[in-house]
């Protein structure tokens, strides 16, 4: 069994963008710049913006928080999208969700220019990825292939079940394996909540990619030997033997579930640290190339 560890790697990617970025800078060229937008002050999301531009700091990238109060209406954060847009040292940006009840996110998210979108929420990225054409990939989904592609994992005919059909995880993750390239022409399942038989489906996959946000759902008796498990759920719990007084709990049963596995990633240090890398490594791309591909 090998544990797949995303925090050595994400920490590997993150010298190589960070000495891309120095290259960039001796040669006089244009620092990648990401900017983000916050709406209101939800503590998880002040957590995850403060991350990114902290991340986007020690690789050397320029980066800006742009704040507005939670009662700001629609049409104005479509006027700040825009803005964004239309800036020439903005490489790229994202919204953070969720956003307040009354303001439409597919609205929002359909007003950011695809080519600045590092996020990959755009229809037009989303639909330039499910055919297989240069577009940036959502971080989690693009963070998990990536650790595939490190660690040289397979994925040619084996069956692959991806538990959970969201539009930022499971839905693109299904896609993406199915692709006719390296990873992907897996054989994939996409399970959720209303799939019948989803013990007897785990149990012959040979990749299972659980992204439901069920903590420890699967337990060792229901993998096969072999199988690859790539937990993507966190779940946060109350704990008494935590400084911060919680823990974060995937959806795989880790202890048990390991000794089975070829390979598996942990909760945490396993998808996790590769979600904000890939926001990197897409902003990078937008910086140096205004066009796809
Ligand atoms: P989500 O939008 O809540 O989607 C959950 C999916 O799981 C839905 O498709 C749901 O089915 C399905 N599901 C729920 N219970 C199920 C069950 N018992 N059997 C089969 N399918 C079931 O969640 P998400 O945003 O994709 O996130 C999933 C998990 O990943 C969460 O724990 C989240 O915190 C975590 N996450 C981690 C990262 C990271 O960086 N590591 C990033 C994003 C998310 P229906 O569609 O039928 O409702």
């Amino acid at each position: 069994m090998q544990i797949m560890d995303g925090k050595k790697v994400a920490a590997e990617i993150k010298d190589e963008i960070a000495r891309e970025v120095d290259q960039i800078k001796n040669s006089g060229g244009k620092i990648p710049h990401l900017a983000a937008i916050l709406v209101g002050n939800d503590p998880p999301s002040e957590t995850y913006v403060a991350g990114k531009v902290r991340v986007c700091e020690e690789v050397g990238f320029k980066s800006t928080l742009v704040r507005f109060t939670d009662d700001i209406s629609e049409e104005r954060l479509i006027e700040a999208v825009r803005d964004l847009n239309k800036n020439p040292d903005v490489d790229g940006f994202i919204v953070q969700l969720p956003l307040p009840e009354h303001i439409s996110e597919p609205n929002i998210i359909e007003s950011i220019d695809p080519h600045k979108d590092v996020d990959g929420f755009h229809p037009v990225n989303i639909g330039r990825m499910v055919l297989g054409l240069p577009s940036f990939v959502s971080a989690t989904p693009a963070g998990i292939i990536e650790l595939i592609r490190r660690y040289d994992i397979p994925t040619a005919g084996r069956s692959c079940l991806v538990i959970g059909r969201s539009n930022i995880v499971g839905r693109p993750l299904s896609n993406l394996l199915s692709l006719k390239r390296y990873p992907g022409n897996a054989t994939v399942t996409l399970a959720h909540s209303k799939t019948t038989n989803l013990p007897g489906l785990i149990l012959e996959s040979d990749i299972i990619i659980a992204a439901l946000g069920s903590p420890e759902f699967i337990t060792g008796e229901m993998i096969k030997e072999g199988a690859v498990v790539i937990d993507v759920g966190i779940t946060r719990v109350k704990s008494d033997f935590t400084k911060s007084g919680y823990k974060l709990i995937g959806d795989v049963k880790f202890d048990e579930v390991a000794p089975k596995c070829s390979f598996i990633t942990p909760v945490p240090g396993g998808v996790g640290p590769m979600t904000i890398i890939s926001l990197l490594r897409n902003t990078l791309l937008a910086s140096k190339s205004k066009r796809f591909g």
